[in-house]
C-alpha cells in the first residue's frame, strides 16, 4: 500500500484516468512553485507520467504541458511543436519546429537579442489569448529523463514555449506577464490573426 496522500499515490490516481483532465486557472496547484524532481518516482512511473503528459498535450491540442496542469506538483514539462503551415506566420514568429522535449527541473536566463511580443494562450486558461513580450533568446538548463543535465540555447517560438512551461513550474501563468489590453477571446482572435501583433496594437490600443 502506498502512504495515503503521498506524491506517488497522487501520480497513480492521475495516471489511472483514461485522459487526465487539465486543471484550470483558479486551481492552487498552478500557483505554487512545483517541487524539484529528485527521484520521488521510479523510472517506470516517470516514463508513464511523461507519456501521459505527451498524450494530454497532443489531445488538447497544445505545444507544451507542465505537470501541475494535470495536478502534479513536480518540476516536469513536455514540449513539442510541429510548427505552422503558413510560411509568413512561421517567419514572423520564428516558429521553427521543436522536437519532443522533456524538461526536468528547468531554469532559463534571457540572452542578448531583444524581445518578441506575440499572442500566446494556455490550456489552463481556455478561450482567451493575450500578447506576452518575452526574451527572443534564452539559455535553459534542465535534466533529461535519462538523468543527464544539459544547458542549451533556444530562440524564436521554441524559446517562448520553454519560458511559458518553466514559468508554470514556478507558479506563474502567462497572464502574469501579458499586456492585458491585448486580451482577446478566441471568438475575436481571427481579426488579429496576422503574422505580427501590429494591427492588434492599433485596434486595441496597447
Ligand atoms: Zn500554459
Amino acid at each position: 500500500m502506498l502512504p495515503p496522500g503521498s506524491l506517488v499515490e497522487q501520480v497513480e490516481a492521475v495516471l489511472a484516468q483514461d485522459l487526465p483532465a487539465i486543471v484550470r486557472a483558479g486551481h492552487p496547484v498552478l500557483r505554487r512553485p512545483a517541487r524539484d524532481f529528485d527521484g520521488q518516482l521510479d523510472d517506470v512511473t516517470l516514463g508513464r507520467l511523461i507519456s501521459t503528459m505527451r498524450r494530454v498535450m497532443h489531445e488538447a491540442p497544445g505545444v507544451g504541458l507542465a505537470a501541475p496542469q494535470i495536478g502534479i506538483p513536480l518540476r516536469i514539462a513536455v514540449l513539442e511543436d510541429r510548427g505552422v503551415a503558413d510560411p509568413a506566420v512561421a517567419e514572423a514568429r520564428a516558429r521553427t519546429p521543436l522536437p519532443f522535449t522533456v524538461l526536468i527541473n528547468p531554469s532559463y536566463e534571457a540572452d542578448a537579442g531583444g524581445t518578441a511580443a506575440f499572442y500566446e494562450g494556455c490550456l489552463s486558461v481556455p478561450g482567451y489569448q493575450a500578447v506576452v513580450e518575452r526574451p527572443a533568446r534564452i539559455t535553459a538548463t534542465y535534466t533529461q529523463p535519462g538523468g543527464i543535465t544539459v544547458t542549451t540555447g533556444f530562440e524564436g517560438w521554441p524559446a517562448r514555449i520553454v519560458q511559458h512551461e518553466t514559468d508554470h513550474l514556478n507558479g506563474q501563468l502567462y497572464l502574469d506577464r501579458a499586456v492585458l489590453r491585448s486580451l482577446t477571446a478566441d471568438a475575436e482572435h481571427g481579426r488579429w490573426a496576422q503574422p505580427t501583433v501590429d494591427a492588434a496594437r492599433r485596434g486595441l490600443g496597447f
